[in-house]
């Protein structure tokens, strides 16, 4: 199956269509967490109030960033050309759903994605999980196996094998994941140009 045969197209959001600005290691220390631990692994283990705490921060953290965010190269037109051929579009982030929707307006792409379609943190569970992706797979009444995880870190593409989906790695000049990307371009506008 060629690229542009794929109607189905989900896509990480942040670093993928806009550029990266998360300090993971700023927002490790912030919330007292070892820097090996993934952030939301390590939130989910603690007692409830403490918890919750710390998502609260974290979500007003990330409501500044999603406010000033940017379109990465190329994403705007990607999308906005997948939407033209009548592709299905959907986001699946590891941000929160609302922030989600805060950065796609901060971008010009709200109009592009249902919210039904945009699943965050509190909807699936996150990737590497391919939860989500099946979630939007059953959404949509389509096999796994007919859509395209678009991403630009390697939970992204964990997720998309692990539900059987095509994957494309996009935003990193090389490809350090070979066995894990079915496609590769250096960014959004390289995408757009192998959809022929
Ligand atoms: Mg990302």
């Amino acid at each position: 199956m060629s690229l542009s045969e794929i109607r189905n197209w989900v896509f990480d959001m942040d670093g993928t269509l806009t550029v990266a600005v998360h300090d993971f290691a700023a927002i490790r220390v912030a919330l007292d967490i070892p820097a090996e631990d993934d952030i939301l692994t390590h939130l989910a283990a603690l007692p409830a109030a403490q918890a919750a705490q710390k998502h609260a921060w974290l979500l007003e953290h990330e409501r500044q960033l999603a406010v000033d965010s940017t379109a990465a190269t190329g994403a705007v037109e990607l999308v906005r050309e997948l939407a033209e051929r009548g592709c299905r579009l959907g986001i699946l982030t590891r941000n929160a759903r609302e922030l989600a929707h805060v950065t796609l307006q901060a971008i010009g792409l709200a109009d592009c994605f249902d919210v039904e379609h945009i699943l965050g943190r509190d909807e699936a569970q996150p990737k590497p999980s391919p939860d989500g992706l099946l979630k939007i797979a059953k959404g949509w009444g389509v096999a796994p196996q007919e859509m395209v995880m678009v991403g630009d870190y390697r939970f992204d593409l964990d997720c998309g094998r692990a539900a059987g989906a095509r994957t494309v790695l996009v935003n990193l000049p090389d490809n350090p994941w070979p066995e894990l990307v079915d496609w590769h371009a250096a960014d959004c506008r390289a995408l757009r140009m192998m959809l022929g």
